[in-house]
């Protein structure tokens, strides 16, 4: 026999609105139930009820070449014929080995030593780990906090929690479980310049690195600076003698321009995260890229120094054939022309926006499109208009933007930036 459910409980599961599923950042007592997708093509989503919505977010960022592309499809259906997964313990295999060695190549500099992960958060985790063990293994104790940039956002477990932006809900929620660093605003004046330079001194001898998103802060309110701000992050970070991890999971395969931000400031970050688009959009898969003098560090005769990481599923050959035919596309099809075009585009069609009462601000980057609002509207409500003229967006905060596809067809594109600007016109009506 069960009690009935005291006020404020959930329904019961038998109620049409409730499921077994635990939605994300939903509160799902409030929230609109979510649309069901039944299936992708292109920039498409299919709905259950048979609407097609133009995706401008290409499924947070990760479907860089479009939906079902059938180069990648392939690639994964011949893998799993051979070999699904297997232990990355004292076994390698193909995928992995020429993932690994494509991404060195493609990477700047001598970022050569590929560990690879399942989520974008742990391959965080490991960077903050790698720069820990880093220090230990150079005999230095005491060289554990991370210096991180206000506005940052890298992840939801602890370690990658502790590094976004102090004054998210996040940390304000979790700030006791959390490991206490040091935050810096970006330099991107001659003062927070100074600043960093004086904070980097103040606490060099418990900071183990520096992290920061190259050109772009994503999820953390859609923040752009220049290359020059970036180099400058580098060459404190090299004053100082701390290891520099840039978060690229974002930006990483053309999403700004250049197939990884850190290009366009010329910079060799010490190590590199990548994931979002890494497999294209189709499998879950992480990659923590160090330079040499990181790698040598672990590289000694006592088995403690080794690297004290090994997810279940780290390089899933799956996942990691699926990241191959991933980097095809990028040699056999124009994508960073058509991030640039993208751009153009976004940069065009959204302007006009910038004269519009509650608009903040409008900023264009690569593939990104960015309308910063006065002031947090209601999400819900421009959620739905949005999806009502028939696209796919996820404003967050006083942000709505574009990050589509970049194989989106002009078409589309367009359509994308419409609907976008009639909601925020009509909102501002
Ligand atoms: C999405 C994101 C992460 C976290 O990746 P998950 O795969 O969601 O764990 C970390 N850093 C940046 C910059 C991201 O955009």
């Amino acid at each position: 026999m069960t009690a009935p459910p005291a006020p404020g409980h959930a329904p019961a599961m038998t109620d049409g609105a409730a499921t077994h599923l635990w939605r994300p950042y939903t509160q799902m007592k409030t929230a609109a139930p979510p649309l069901e997708a039944v299936a992708t093509q292109g920039s498409r989503i299919r709905l259950r009820d048979g609407r097609d919505l133009i995706d401008g977010i290409a499924s947070w960022w990760t479907a860089v070449h479009g939906y079902n592309h059938p180069h990648i499809a392939q690639a994964v259906s011949r893998q799993l014929a051979a070999m699904p997964h297997v232990m990355f313990g004292g076994l390698t295999h193909a995928p992995a080995e020429r993932l690994a060695a494509r991404l060195a190549s493609l990477l700047p500099g001598d970022l050569d030593h590929v560990f690879l992960t399942d989520s974008g958060s742990v391959a965080v985790e490991v960077a903050l780990k790698m720069a820990a063990q880093l220090w230990l293994n150079r005999g230095v104790a005491g060289r554990t906090r991370i210096l991180a940039f206000r506005g940052g956002y890298h992840g939801d477990t602890m370690g990658a929690m502790s590094v976004c932006d102090p004054e998210e809900g996040m940390h304000r929620r979790f700030g006791a479980y959390l490991p206490g660093q040091v935050f810096a605003d970006l330099p991107v004046d001659a003062a927070a310049t100074a600043a960093l330079d004086a904070l980097l001194a103040r606490h060099r001898d418990s900071l183990a690195a520096v992290i920061v998103e190259p050109l772009v802060q994503g999820a953390g309110g859609m923040r752009m600076h220049a290359p020059e701000v970036l180099a400058t992050v580098a060459r404190l970070a090299a004053r100082h003698g701390l290891p520099l991890i840039a978060d690229e999971i974002f930006t990483g395969f053309g999403r700004t321009g250049t197939l990884f931000a850190c290009e366009q400031a010329g910079i060799v970050p010490d190590i590199l995260c990548l994931s979002k688009a890494l497999t294209g959009g189709t499998m879950a898969l992480a990659a923590t890229v160090a330079r040499s003098e990181v790698f040598d560090a672990f590289w000694s005769d006592d088995p403690a120094a080794a690297l004290m990481h090994g997810p279940t599923f780290m390089a899933n050959p799956l996942a990691c054939a699926a990241a191959n035919a991933s980097l095809d596309l990028f040699e056999t099809e124009p994508r960073l022309a058509q991030a640039r075009s993208i751009g153009e585009c976004l940069a065009s069609g959204l302007s006009p926006l910038r004269d519009v009462p509650g608009v903040a601000d409008v900023r264009v980057l690569g593939a990104i499109g960015v309308v910063q609002l006065d002031h947090a509207p209601d999400l819900a409500t421009l959620k739905a208009r949005l999806v009502g003229r028939g696209v796919w967006v996820r404003p967050f905060g006083d942000i709505v933007y574009l990050t589509p596809a970049l194989t989106i067809s002009p078409d589309d594109l367009a359509v994308l930036i419409e609907a976008l600007v009639a909601t925020v016109r009509e909102k501002a009506a």
